[in-house]
């Protein structure tokens, strides 16, 4: 192997140097699952689903994340940046796909449905707390009674009997 010709290897698609058995050239393949991407460095990001490698890390909390545009993102919820607006009524976001779910509520649309009603939800998020209601699950405990609640907001009006001694009913 030499190569006398004087050619900068920087921008060589047909000889890359670090993979000494591919043949395949400029096909950017997951070993793993088989999907193809049109950049290696694209290929390269996607490998880290498979490792759990996360090289972007959050320096605020210690979350860490497989792409450089999720630590953006993520990064917005710190300092309270919100580059994305909702184009119908002018709400701001911080992320993305928050405009998304958001847009559902003026389109009515409710893709998340309940299998065991067929309620149907806006996000997946108010689901997974409706889904409670069917399990049983209480996740919130009062500190003071150890009574258990299905939803945060059922235990923020039980916390209001604490707060008002109990003698009177406020509304
Ligand atoms: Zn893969
Ligand atoms: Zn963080
Ligand atoms: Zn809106
Ligand atoms: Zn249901
Ligand atoms: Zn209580």
């Amino acid at each position: 192997m030499n190569t006398n010709e004087k050619r900068t290897h920087w921008s060589t698609p047909k000889s890359s140097s670090t993979n000494p058995k591919t043949n395949e050239g400029r096909i950017n393949r997951c070993r793993i699952c088989g999907k193809v991407y049109a950049r290696p460095s694209t290929l390269k990001t996607h490998l880290r689903t498979h490792s759990g490698e996360k090289p972007y890390k959050c320096d605020k909390c210690c979350k860490a994340f497989t792409q450089a545009a999720n630590l953006t993102a993520h990064l917005r919820t710190h300092s309270g940046e919100k580059p994305f607006s909702c184009d119908i009524c002018g709400r701001k976001f911080s992320q993305s796909s928050s405009v998304t779910t958001h847009m559902r509520t003026h389109s009515g649309e409710r893709p998340y449905q309940c299998k065991y009603c067929r309620k149907a939800f806006s996000d997946s998020s108010t689901l997974t707390k409706h889904m409670r209601v069917h399990s049983g699950e209480k996740p919130y405990e009062c500190s003071l009674c150890r009574l258990r609640f299905s939803q945060s907001g059922n235990l923020n009006r039980h916390m209001r009997i604490h707060m008002n001694g109990g003698s009177h009913h406020t509304k």
